[in-house]
């Protein structure tokens, strides 16, 4: 950490803070400019409080140098973390396609979905049972029977389940789940973050509605921090001023995150743009970009499903997107 201190600043004022940061163990190296001191602040940094230090009249500036991430710092880990789920791996080079319903809402229907989206080449299904759903009016899921349901589809297709836990409190449930998926609005639900650290479960983090990749991240370290590396990072849009997509999918978030983090990262392009049409063209330029992966909603009847039905695929449309993909990837090899 780096801290610049105003001009002018007296030898005692600048003694007592040096002073109160070796306090905190820190060692401090002292470059004095002709104008200005500068301060290197070398040792455990993430204990000092930044906005702290730059409330003080004599600081002008202060900057980190190093990440407050360690354990999903691809710093610390250079090599691609690989996910693996039976037989399904995401990361380093293996691709991941999760399709299915945005919601569970019959045997018929989600069994229905995994076989087609398992004949168009997906190796996950998703299906919500717990829906975090904007108004409280709204279909809340199937919940404990959802959960049931995606187990038989997983039965009847061999297809890993991926589905959303909202709350500590249901985590009995999830035991023989494959992958617990924390959704948007919970990237930030600590308490939650860190059960889910002591599990030995694959975790699919998606990015919140308003948070930067610095955030993301923390809330992976949350996970990591507890214990559970496997990780599964998820852009899934964010939002913006504009209104005429759901969100506005970061795309840039890919490589950025893939610089940042040895983690894999996935796209969602359903929730990002909100319109089916749109869930193509989106689809293949995260394929293009480098994602490790794509979680997409399909649905067998869009007119009449329960949630998200403007963004939902047709089995049909999923086959020829599937078909897209995997030439795009064969392109950008
Ligand atoms: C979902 O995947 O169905 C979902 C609710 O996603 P998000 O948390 O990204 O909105
Ligand atoms: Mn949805």
């Amino acid at each position: 950490m780096i801290v610049a201190l105003k001009a002018n600043v007296s030898k005692e004022r600048k003694h007592q803070l040096i002073e109160w940061l070796e306090s905190m163990g820190l060692t401090v190296h002292v470059s004095e400019g002709m104008y200005q001191t500068v301060l290197g602040l070398v040792g455990d940094t993430n204990k000092v409080d930044m906005d702290l230090v730059a409330s003080l009249d004599i600081v002008d500036t202060v900057k980190r140098v190093s990440e407050p991430f360690k354990c999903c710092n691809r710093k610390f880990h250079p090599e691609d973390t690989v996910v693996e789920i039976g037989d399904v791996k995401i990361g380093s080079g293996h691709f991941c396609m999760i399709a299915g319903p945005c919601s569970v809402e019959s045997e018929e229907q989600i069994v229905g979905i995994a076989k087609a989206v398992k004949a168009s080449g997906a190796n996950m299904l998703r299906g919500g049972a717990f829906k975090p759903r904007t108004s409280p009016y709204d279909f809340q899921g199937l919940k404990a029977t959802g959960l049931e349901l995606l187990k038989i589809a997983r039965r009847e297709t061999g297809l890993p389940i991926v589905t959303e836990i909202m709350s500590v409190t249901d985590l009995p449930l999830f035991d023989d789940v494959d992958v617990l998926q924390v959704g948007a609005r919970n990237m930030q639900n600590f308490d939650l973050l860190q059960e889910l650290g002591r599990l030995h479960k694959p975790i699919l983090l998606k990015r919140g509605l308003a948070n930067t990749l610095k955030e993301l991240l923390m809330s992976a370290e949350y996970i990591m921090a507890n214990g559970n590396e496997q990780i599964i990072l998820c852009e899934r849009g964010i939002r913006t001023f504009d209104d005429y997509t759901r969100n506005t999918l970061d795309l840039a978030a890919v490589p950025m995150l893939h610089e940042l983090t040895h983690l894999p990262v996935i796209v969602d392009p359903s929730h990002a743009t909100g319109i089916a049409r749109l869930v193509p063209p989106m689809a293949l330029a995260a394929a293009a970009g480098g994602a490790d992966g794509l979680i997409i909603e399909v649905h067998n009847d869009p007119l009449h499903a329960l949630c998200d039905g403007a963004q939902s695929l047709r089995p049909e449309e999923y086959d020829v997107l599937a078909g897209r993909i995997r030439a795009v990837r064969e392109a950008v090899r």
